[in-house]
């Protein structure tokens, strides 16, 4: 079976996130795989112990998002593709387009990624490259199964679980309880470096600017205002009710 995983390297959640003129401070943040793409990894090599085959990760971004590659690799991957040409960089539509042109070419059973990815949180890319492919897609799948060429998800629907059935070749996206992902073992970090990571350019994929100019700019970029402490409200039931109703209305502006 070829599995093929969509894989992101993003902040780190526990880091502090700083704008500076305009835009997200990077210097001195720690990377990672983007944890709903580590379930995605984590899946696939179970699909490989399970079926047989072999595991490739894809991602597009800068240089630095080779050590998240590694990571996979480590995990248990076999080979990966790594797209860090900056002409290839836009919003959804553009990873999507640039993923999609990575894949187009290569034999693929089931294409693996994250429900969204926690720096934008779109949920975009890997249904768009579904659509690009056209391919059905599983989003948020708390539960795989492969059977021949059918494929089972149970999908996480905001609380609710919705089981979705496909064939084969199909897009999965993973949310949080798909699984566990195992750590790297030492053995698999010295393997990693030995294996093939094929690296890309927009002219390798024979794509121009124009076919992936992003559709949509960020026009401004600022953090949630810091939240201020809550009020308890005392007196009569009856009291209590008008007041905030009347804060609802004239304080904080929500009710007219
Ligand atoms: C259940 C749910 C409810 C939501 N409700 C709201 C709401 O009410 N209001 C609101 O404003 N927002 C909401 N959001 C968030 C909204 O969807 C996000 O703002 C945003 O659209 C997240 O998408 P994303 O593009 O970052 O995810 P994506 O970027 O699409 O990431 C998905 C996956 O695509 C792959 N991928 C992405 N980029 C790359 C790359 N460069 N290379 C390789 N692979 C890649 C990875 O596998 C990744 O995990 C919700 C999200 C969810 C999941």
């Amino acid at each position: 079976m070829n599995i093929l995983v969509c894989l992101k390297q993003t902040f780190d959640t526990e880091e502090k996130i700083v704008v500076e003129n305009g835009s997200i401070k990077e210097d001195g943040v720690r990377f990672v795989i983007n944890p709903y793409d580590e379930y995605a990894v984590e899946e696939a090599i179970r699909l490989k112990e399970e079926h047989g085959g072999e595991v490739t990760v894809i991602s597009v971004g800068p240089e630095r998002t080779e050590e998240a590659l590694l990571t996979a690799l480590a995990m248990g991957a076999d080979s990966a593709v790594l797209a860090s040409d900056e002409e290839l960089f836009g919003d959804e539509y553009t990873a999507a387009k640039v993923l999609a042109a990575i894949i187009e070419d290569r034999e693929y059973d089931i294409i693996l990624g994250g429900n969204q990815a926690v720096d934008d949180g779109s949920s975009q890319v890997a249904v768009r490259l579904a659509e690009e492919l056209n391919i059905p897609h599983i989003s948020t799948v708390t539960e795989l199964k492969v059977d021949g060429d059918a494929v089972t998800g149970h999908r996480d629907a905001e609380g609710d679980e919705e089981i979705v059935t496909a064939k084969l070749p199909v897009v999965v996206t993973a949310q949080q309880g798909l699984n566990d992902p195992r750590y790297p073992s030492l053995i698999g970090i010295r393997k990693a470096k030995k294996k093939p990571m094929d690296r890309l350019t927009a002219a390798d994929l024979g794509l121009s600017k124009d076919d992936i100019a992003a559709k949509t700019a960020v026009t401004e970029t600022y953090l949630p205002k810091p939240k201020e402490g809550g009020k308890i409200l005392s007196g009569e039931l009856s009291d209590q009710v008008n007041e905030l109703v009347d804060a609802l209305k004239n304080v904080e502006k929500v009710l007219d």
